[in-house]
């Protein structure tokens, strides 16, 4: 990071006269990230989307290749009251507030120690965090080790809204295993109205510390003091954020269908440089040296003259801030970038998505639900060529 708080690209010296070889393999966040370390802080009463959220932006990092992670204090006070009631939440409750707070403790210390660790970009501390006390103590923590703090606010008072997002996600929570889901909405409600109680929202008293505040999922967005590279793209990437239920449909056939189309430049298939145009076999006869790295990391092999999986990943991070905004739509385009997008919205590894099958005359709808992407596979009844190439395998051409 720069004096003035601003990334720098990465930039390297190329001495006069000496050919800048082209690099085959490419590394890095696509911005350089050297020493910055983000706690993205939560806030917000329950079902709030908080978690569904904060699932998302480690989704969504995580296939720009940039280390996150969350921290759930839900998941650590389970382990000391797996099933608790609504009382429990009442501040009145001392005991109740004991363990919350063993919680909380839990969670930012293992924070803390996994930010240590060394490879740690951004984690999200996902919890109500609804009090000005809780967030003062926070800063306190990350500001003693030199992390960054984001405040994410989500506010929401749709009442219709907070019932069917109980309904939803938390009469299936872990919290209320085995219960009657009735009951279980009720006795949610009370949990809010407990936090409700204290809660108080990020207001003029905390201006001087970096925050979002999505009102009513996205309708009115509040930004106060972003700092720099990194976390503008996360505030930017909630901005696009929306639920509203609509389904992604991938495809490599479309010559046919009759409706408006728009074409977008940045889905043109990975650049195969030299190689375009050859088959497997012949690049395997005259790059020998090119395919065997390519099988042993063509996440990062980049084509001679060409482009890598993770090249195109980095021009494919436009239209995923579409697909987010967008409702159903249809996207025709070529395997590579089909396995890119399809990587982000099921979450599939690195070093597995380059060898994702994608067959022609086939359409993939992606569903995406409060945690997960429901996928659906439809065939046509068409005769193709497969261009799957297993790795070690030289059959046939992509
Ligand atoms: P808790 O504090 O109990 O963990 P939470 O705030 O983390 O609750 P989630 O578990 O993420 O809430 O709730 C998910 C539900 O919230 C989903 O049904 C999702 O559609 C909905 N949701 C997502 N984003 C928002 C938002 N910005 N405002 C309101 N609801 C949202």
């Amino acid at each position: 990071m720069g004096e003035d708080g601003y990334f720098k690209p990465q930039m390297r010296k190329v001495p006069t006269g000496e050919l800048m070889q082209p690099s085959r393999k490419t590394n890095g966040y696509g911005v350089q990230a050297e020493d910055t370390r983000i706690c993205v802080v939560m806030v917000g009463l329950p079902a709030r989307g908080k978690s569904l959220i904060a699932q998302k932006v480690v989704r969504y990092l995580g296939w720009l290749s940039i280390p996150a992670k969350t921290f759930n204090v839900g998941q650590y006070r389970r382990s000391n009251t797996p099933t608790p009631t609504a009382e429990f939440f009442d501040t009145s409750n001392a005991e109740g507030e004991r363990l919350r707070r063993v919680a909380a403790e839990a969670a930012v210390d293992d924070m803390i120690r996994w930010f240590a660790a060394g490879s740690g970009i951004i984690a999200i501390l996902d919890a109500t965090n609804s009090t000005k006390d809780r967030r003062r103590w926070i800063q306190e923590r990350c500001d003693a080790e030199g992390i960054e703090t984001l405040y994410v606010e989500s506010k929401c008072d749709d009442e219709d809204l907070i019932m069917s997002n109980i309904l939803e996600v938390k009469t299936t929570s872990p919290d209320y295993k085995g219960q009657d889901p009735e009951k279980a909405a009720q006795d949610f409600r009370n949990r809010i109205k407990n936090y409700e109680k204290v809660y108080e929202t990020i207001d003029e008293d905390e201006s001087h510390m970096t925050y979002v505040k999505l009102i009513n999922v996205g309708k009115q967005v509040i930004i106060n003091r972003i700092q720099d590279y990194l976390q503008s793209r996360v505030v930017y990437y909630l901005m696009n954020l929306h639920i509203k239920p609509r389904s992604i449909w991938l495809s490599r056939t479309a010559r046919f269908l009759e409706y408006e189309k728009l074409e977008w430049k940045a889905l043109d298939e990975l650049d195969s440089g030299v190689c375009d145009g050859l088959t497997y076999a012949e690049i395997a006869e005259q790059y020998p040296e090119d395919f065997k790295q390519r099988d042993d990391d063509k996440y990062n092999y980049r084509y001679l003259g060409g482009e890598s999986y993770r090249d195109v990943v980095i021009r494919l991070e436009p239209i995923i801030m579409e697909l987010e905004r967008s409702e159903n739509i249809l996207i025709v385009t070529h395997q590579a970038i089909l396995r890119c997008i399809y990587a982000y919205f099921m979450n599939v590894p690195q070093e597995r998505s380059p060898w994702m099958e994608v067959p022609l005359h086939t359409l993939i709808k992606l569903t995406p639900k409060a945690y997960s992407t429901i996928e659906e596979r439809l065939k046509a009844d068409i005769p193709a060529v497969s261009t799957f190439r297993e790795k070690g395998s030289l059959a046939k051409h992509q």
